[in-house]
């Protein structure tokens, strides 16, 4: 396969504002050669600009860029797009609709690669296991093939870093989960760096080494997938890399008390009132000395079954079962909580009410 050089990235302190928007504000990232970061945040925080500014079609108002250790933005820097051996696989579109594949693939080779073309095309279509397509127009295709075009295309460029903006938010869902598989056991094979954008987080958090969640401007937390899952640096980390319960609780050397019983938390944090968060899957209907409630509602999704419950206490909180466990609204029922959870310091003030799930 590939053995082109790849390239780590390194982001200090880059800003970008259009016009009063201040979009990013002092982003820090690292991307170390050869591996795969997915930046994960929110519609418009600004991960497309941020792709941009590293391939170069965008500069940043402050903060450098540096790719192999060269500064290509910033620092009075500005390398040309064309001279930064960056690939960008954009949000929708990439693909020319008048050329063929073959004709697709070509067009991202390197001058040094236009002699032997065709071999070359033949090897990446055999990469992306579309060797029977050549001669296909992107509109014979299926989603999933096209972005298997895109990725050979900005692969046999021979890029250093390849960018990847949502390549399969636009894809099917029963689709989605293959070809993202596919794509980044490619990207994995051919050792090319990787910058992932999403705003997805089981895509972020399945396919990639490290995850970085970008808010308001600025990386909150970049960490290993499970490090985010199950250490979030804050309540909206938390939030916005998984499903919740949050209960108010009070902590004390180490033990939160909420309407859910008495837990070890995972990550210390001070005396007082806090909100405690566990994840859904850590629920389950309980033994006899665990908190009584009422099942509310319960809604059926094939391989597993989420019942709403209301304490006695009066909170509400979503307990995962299997599929056939037999309880229905009006049951009576106790739920325990599996293993350690996370607790976050309330805001002063706040305390005593039962928080419930933002989002269910
Ligand atoms: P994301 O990719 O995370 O959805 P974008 O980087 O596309 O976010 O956009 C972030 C914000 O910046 C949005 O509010 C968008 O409207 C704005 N924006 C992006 N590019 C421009 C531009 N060229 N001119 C003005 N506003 C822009
Ligand atoms: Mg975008």
């Amino acid at each position: 396969m590939v053995a082109e050089a790849s390239a780590e990235v390194t982001l200090s302190g880059i800003s970008r504002a259009f016009g009063a928007l201040r979009v990013l504000d002092g982003v820090d990232l690292q991307v170390p050669a050869g591996t795969m970061t997915a930046v994960l945040g929110p519609s418009g925080c600004g991960k497309t600009t941020l792709l941009r500014i590293v391939a170069g079609f965008e500069s940043p108002d402050a903060g450098s860029v540096r790719i192999a250790g060269d500064v290509v933005a910033g620092s009075g820097a500005a390398v040309p797009a064309h001279r930064r051996r960056v690939g960008l696989m954009p949000q929708e579109g990439a693909l020319f609709p008048h050329r063929t594949v073959a004709g697709n693939i070509a067009f991202g080779l390197r001058a040094a690669h236009r002699r032997d073309s065709a071999a070359v095309v033949a090897r990446w279509l055999e990469v992306v296991g579309l060797s029977g397509l050549a001669d296909a127009r992107p509109g014979q295709l299926s989603g999933g093939q096209q972005q298997r075009v895109a990725l050979a295309r900005a692969l046999a460029a021979g890029p250093r870093v390849l960018l990847l903006d949502e390549p399969f938010a636009a894809l099917d869902a029963g689709l989605r989960v293959r070809v993202r598989e596919d794509i980044t056991a490619i990207l994995r094979e051919s050792g090319t760096t990787a910058i992932l954008v999403t705003h997805d987080q089981d895509e972020a958090l399945s396919l990639a080494d490290t995850v970085a969640v970008l808010f308001d401007g600025t990386i909150a937390q970049h960490a290993a997938p499970a490090d985010l899952y199950d250490r979030p640096a804050t309540l909206q980390v938390a939030r916005f890399v998984g499903g919740t319960v949050e209960l108010a609780g009070d902590c004390r050397g180490g033990v939160v008390r909420t309407a859910l019983g008495a837990h070890p938390v995972r990550i210390p944090v001070p005396d007082g009132p806090v909100t405690m968060v566990a994840r859904p899957e850590q629920l389950h209907l309980g033994g006899g000395d665990d908190p009584r409630g009422t099942v509310t509602d319960r809604r059926y999704y094939g391989s597993r079954a989420v019942l709403r419950v209301r304490l006695d206490g009066g909170a509400q909180v979503s307990v995962h079962t299997q599929a056939d466990v037999a309880a229905a609204s009006g049951d009576q029922v106790t739920v325990g909580v599996r293993g350690t959870v996370l607790a976050f310091a309330s805001p002063s003030g706040g305390q005593g009410m039962a928080l419930g799930e933002p989002g269910g």
